[in-house]
């Protein structure tokens, strides 16, 4: 009779091969879909072996948990705007932080005050970085998800020797982690642990803008597979370890190409205070001139005489909803014998592959989507942009402008393309709260309106002319 702990170990082998298939697998638009059923059927695996596992003692209390964080997390799921991905993408990275952090803690004292036992080995290390990494993770998440709902100001909440503090507490939180370490104990010292890690979680990001807030969330992501990593040790469950490491490892690439579409260093975002918004009136400065409104009627007067044309969609587009409506406008375009490509900034929308999910959602071919540095050579050659619901991306002032605080980001080109249309309600700035000089530019148009309705009738103007 084969040993049931052996076939625990194999499901959870198992269970790590769906991870990391299922992770490739998500590398590209078309399977991704496939790579998230598969890396969920993992998930089940490795929940169900740890059910049959002999340590658990009483299901009862876990099908609770179970019935309640399922229904909260489909009602959730199904209840969630798009647009607002990155607040629910935030809260579950704050949730996975305090779970390890609560299981962790959670075990020490039930070995140390119930069982009179001492946790040794690598145990001890284990529970003090899942509870300073869970604890940052939870606030940390809390003060990102309160500034992307907007719920507290975007701007970097900064003080006098504000670095300093950081660096004190820090070492303050070193010397309680060796302590804890050394002797787990030191219940007092343990909780004392925790109650900084959570402090430091709130004091890490609220000096960081509103315009890094990308950067943080994938970072934090990171944070909380860390946390599980380090809880797998403390509860010996390998497929904690790993899945934890893949999510550790996979936010820690993704905040790379993050840090790089934003030609930011980690340091920097981190202590540089970036991405305050201007003091009032600061915005209107400058020789910007006045900004042409259109119609659509006139813009499809211009498209009656392009080649090519080049969709920017942005954070605008994914509000209104108007995937679908920007599809059926390419295609209208493309039966007039216009050349019709998508470009697609890294950063545009509210969550990484914002853009792309919606474009795939609207069946836009997948070989119509080009990446930054693959379409800005293009520009120039362009007949007509049509920039639809997009702001800070295209905003040349991170080229141009020092003092911008997206100065340095990588933008879309879009200004140096012969026309280009912009599809937006007013003049209100975009994520980063300044202003565009691009839409006062003399080759720009401004089509105002919802950006779904005025595509609507952009192609219908275009199909009539
Ligand atoms: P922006 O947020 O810069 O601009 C979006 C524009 O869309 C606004 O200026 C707004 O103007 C317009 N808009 C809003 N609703 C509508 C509507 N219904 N119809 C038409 N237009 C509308 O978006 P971008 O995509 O250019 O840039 C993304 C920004 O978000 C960057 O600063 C990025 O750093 C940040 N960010 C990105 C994340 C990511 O992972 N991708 C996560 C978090 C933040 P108006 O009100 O005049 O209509």
């Amino acid at each position: 009779m084969v040993d049931a702990n052996v076939i625990i170990q194999l499901a959870y082998l198992a269970a790590a091969v769906l991870f990391i298939t299922g992770l490739r697998m998500l590398s590209s638009p078309k399977s991704a879909p496939r790579g998230n059923l598969v890396a969920a059927v993992g998930m089940f695996v490795a929940v169900v072996a740890t059910l049959v596992d002999q340590d658990v003692v009483d299901y009862k209390w876990i099908a609770l948990g179970a019935v309640i964080g399922s229904a909260a997390g489909a009602v959730a799921a199904l209840r969630i705007a798009m647009t607002a991905m990155p607040q629910m993408v935030a809260l579950l990275n704050g949730l996975g932080g305090a779970a390890s952090a609560l299981v962790a803690g959670a075990d020490l004292v039930s070995n140390v005050v119930d069982k009179g036992i001492t946790p040794s080995g690598i145990v001890p290390t284990a529970i003090v970085l899942s509870v300073l990494i869970g604890g940052i993770t939870l606030t940390g998440s809390l003060i990102a998800f309160a500034k992307l709902q907007e719920v507290m100001t975007t701007a970097p909440i900064t003080y006098p020797g504000q670095q300093v503090v950081n660096a004190l507490i820090g070492l303050g939180v070193i010397a309680l982690c060796v302590m804890v370490a050394m002797d787990p104990t030191q219940l007092g010292a343990f909780c004392l642990l925790a109650a900084v890690a959570l402090l430091l979680g709130v004091l890490l990001v609220i000096p960081i803008g509103g315009a890094d807030m990308p950067v943080v969330i994938s970072l934090l992501n990171s944070y909380s597979g860390l946390a599980a990593c380090a809880t797998g040790f403390v509860l010996d469950n390998s497929a904690l370890v790993v899945s934890g490491a893949l999510v550790g490892a996979s936010g820690i690439i993704l905040t790379k190409i993050m840090c790089d579409a934003m030609n930011r260093s980690l340091t920097n975002v981190l202590f540089g205070a970036f991405g305050a918004a201007p003091e009032a009136g600061a915005v209107a400065e400058g020789p910007q001139g006045t900004a042409k409104s259109y119609t659509p009627e006139d813009a499809a007067v211009i498209f009656s005489n392009a080649r090519t044309a080049v969709i920017v969609p942005g954070y605008g587009m994914a509000v209104a909803q108007a995937q679908h409506a920007v599809r059926e406008l390419a295609d209208t375009l493309e039966e007039k014998g216009i050349e019709v490509n998508f470009a697609i900034h890294p950063v545009a929308g509210r969550m990484p592959g914002h853009m792309n999910v919606l474009l795939a959602e609207a069946d836009v071919p997948y070989d119509k989507l080009l990446e930054m540095d693959e379409v800005n050579p293009t520009f120039p050659e362009t007949d007509v942009v049509l920039v639809i619901g997009a702001n800070d991306v295209v905003n040349p002032s991170a080229r141009t402008e020092k003092g911008s605080p997206i100065y340095g980001m990588p933008i879309l080109d879009v200004d140096r393309a012969e026309h280009v249309f912009v599809i937006k309600r007013s003049m209100n700035t975009g994520f980063a709260g300044i202003q565009n000089p691009l839409f006062f530019n003399d080759n720009t148009m401004m089509i105002f309106g919802d950006a779904k309705k005025v595509t609507i009738a952009l192609g219908e103007a275009v199909r009539k002319y």
